[in-house]
């Protein structure tokens, strides 16, 4: 792949923020059933035939590049879910000055893929596991797939997709006393380890602020242990890194609800179903796929995406607003919306 050229971005908000990051949820589907994310027996998924094709995809991502997005996250729902997910890939690399692209997932199916998305241009992946043991696993996510998940990461490994990062969600009771061996394992494995806290967006609405575990509960339980010294350049990434026993490795922590990133978030998100936000807790969302179903032409169907995305990235606000007293949470779920 060539060097990434960076355009200045057209998409910069009021507050000054320019946006390079665009999460692409390529479906709301899942294999897993994570309890802090959508209840066991969950099935208000989005019709298929709303869902943006590869070939109407790749026009939307087409023109966010062309202004100024460098970032492609690839989401859901399970992304490898998505079928042709490798053909998705292709396409995005073989965009004019194409992104950096990454992918979020389960990694039920990363073994069987990891190398051909590889190939295809992908450079990264993030993976979702919360336990180091497959009875706990089970317990999470109603399925009993652990070892899958393991098999999942090695293979990334040894596809190059590196440094592979691990993200774990802590729930207090069930998998909380597990901060130390996640890290320790995490160390041990070459994974590059981030606790995200809980948010709002589950499905089943069991999310409460007494029982979330805190960004600060997590940094505690992990000094009883390791030294943590903060890394200092964070730029727009939503982690806090901390190096652990003077370095060089790193473990992350997401506070999301407790400690917000706002003011840095560099982020668009586009849902399986065409709908663009400007934020994971926005209320609204505008509309890209009808104007891809319309029939105007592809001239005026790409300049009405970049009229949308300027839209919607002059009208984020500064904040998500978890913490103030009158927050409602978005309509949709984090599968839905592309976590
Ligand atoms: N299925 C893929 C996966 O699990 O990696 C991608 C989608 S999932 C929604 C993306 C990330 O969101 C995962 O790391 C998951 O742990 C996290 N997540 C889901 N629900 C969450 C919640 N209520 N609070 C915090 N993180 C959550
Ligand atoms: Fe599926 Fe990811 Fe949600 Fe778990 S967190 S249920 S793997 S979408």
């Amino acid at each position: 792949m060539g060097e990434l050229r960076v355009n200045a971005s057209e998409l910069v908000d009021t507050y000054g923020r320019e946006h390079r990051d665009l999460r692409v949820s390529l479906t709301d589907r899942c294999s897993l059933r994570c309890t802090y994310c959508m209840p066991a027996d969950f099935s208000d998924w989005i019709a298929n035939g709303s869902l943006l094709t590869t070939e109407e995809l790749l026009t939307v991502i087409g023109v966010a590049v062309e202004n100024g997005i460098t970032q492609v996250r690839l989401t859901g729902g399970e992304p490898l879910l998505r079928r042709d997910i490798a053909h998705v890939i292709a396409g995005i690399n073989a965009l004019p000055n194409p992104p950096r692209i990454s992918l979020t997932t389960n990694a039920l199916r990363l073994a069987e893929v990891a190398q051909d998305l590889k190939d295809a241009g992908l450079q990264r992946v993030n993976v979702s596991l919360d336990t180091l043991s497959a009875e706990r696993f089970k317990e999470m996510t109603h399925r009993d797939r652990f070892h899958d998940v393991i098999e999942g990461i090695k293979a990334a490994q040894e596809a190059g997709l590196t440094p592979v990062k691990v993200n774990s969600v802590l729930l207090k009771g069930i998998n909380d006393h597990e901060a130390i061996p996640l890290l320790k394992h995490a160390l041990a494995n070459d994974w590059n380890l981030r606790f995200i806290e809980q948010m709002p967006l589950d499905a089943g609405d069991l999310w409460a602020r007494p029982i979330m575990v805190t960004a600060n509960d997590i940094q505690q339980e992990l000094e009883r242990e390791f030294t943590l010294t903060p890394v200092p350049t964070r730029g727009s990434a939503p982690a806090e890194e901390f190096y652990v026993d003077g370095g060089p490795a790193t473990v992350g922590i997401i506070a999301s609800v407790t400690r917000p990133f706002c003011s840095a978030c560099d982020r668009l998100r586009l849902t399986a179903d065409g709908q663009f936000r400007n934020c994971l807790f926005a209320r609204d969302e505008t509309d890209v796929r009808a104007l891809m179903r319309s029939d105007l032409t592809d001239a005026q169907k790409r300049e009405g995406i970049r009229e949308i995305l300027q839209t919607v990235t002059k009208a984020k606000l500064p904040g998500h607003g978890i913490n103030d007293p009158n927050f409602v949470k978005p309509e949709r779920p984090m599968s839905a919306i592309g976590g």
